[in-house]
């Protein structure tokens, strides 16, 4: 009988105690070993995610790459097509122009005091440049200077190149074409209201286009 009785105490000791440890285990371990494993399971997804985003970036930067480039090539193709210059040789000048045009547009030449076409000339119309046909002057700018050349007040807008010209010991500034890098004469600070400059161009380095007037009335004038 003691023994039965010591077997059952034991055992109910046992399975108490049992029962409290696997208690405790179960309270304690499930929410360690659930966190370690939410945490194993989120650094399982960071590798797999990892792991995705390499190829998956790898695909996509691709495609972009080749967008890309191609934008990059039409700012590049269309700003050379923008004012180009007029260039030919001097055989092509002088089968275009007359002597005295070639000598004065190509060669830096000077007509004489007086004697051009348009010294005179006030008609109204547009004076272009007699090497390219680029609008050069309105006649509304064209004035009487008295210096025995065509005067003119003011040019179109960015038409014509200034540079300094130290030639026959003068200090003056050179005007050309801006299109065709013709000579067309000189500018000097003694011109009228409103821009006090006076452009001072050959007739023989220009061509003029009548007004629309003009045309209608006198239509055989044209030279
Ligand atoms: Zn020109």
């Amino acid at each position: 009988m003691k023994y039965q009785i010591y077997t059952i105490i034991i055992a109910g000791l046992v399975t108490s105690c049992g029962v409290k440890k696997t208690t405790t285990i179960k309270t304690d371990n499930p929410n360690k070993s659930s966190d370690s494993a939410k945490s194993l399971v989120k650094q399982e997804e960071k590798q797999q995610s990892k792991d995705l985003s390499i190829p998956a970036s790898d695909k996509k930067t691709k495609p972009e790459a080749e967008i890309k480039i191609q934008p990059q090539f039409e700012p590049i193709t269309s700003t050379p097509q923008v004012s180009k210059k007029i260039v030919k040789t001097d055989a092509e000048w002088k089968a275009l122009l007359s002597p005295e045009e070639y000598q004065i547009l190509r060669q830096k030449g000077t007509e004489r005091a007086f004697t051009g076409k348009f010294d005179k000339h006030y008609k109204e119309g547009t004076y272009t440049c007699k090497g390219c046909g680029t609008p050069l002057f309105e006649s509304t700018t064209k004035y009487d200077s008295g210096c025995g050349w065509p005067a003119f007040f003011k040019a179109k807008e960015n038409t014509i190149d200034e540079t300094v010209d130290r030639s026959y010991g003068m200090i003056r500034t050179e005007i050309t074409c801006k299109k065709c890098d013709g000579h067309l004469g000189h500018i000097f600070n003694d011109g009228p209201n409103p821009t006090g400059v006076r452009y001072c161009v050959n007739s023989a380095s220009m061509g003029f286009i009548p007004a629309e007037k003009d045309k209608q009335s006198n239509p055989k004038q044209k030279k």
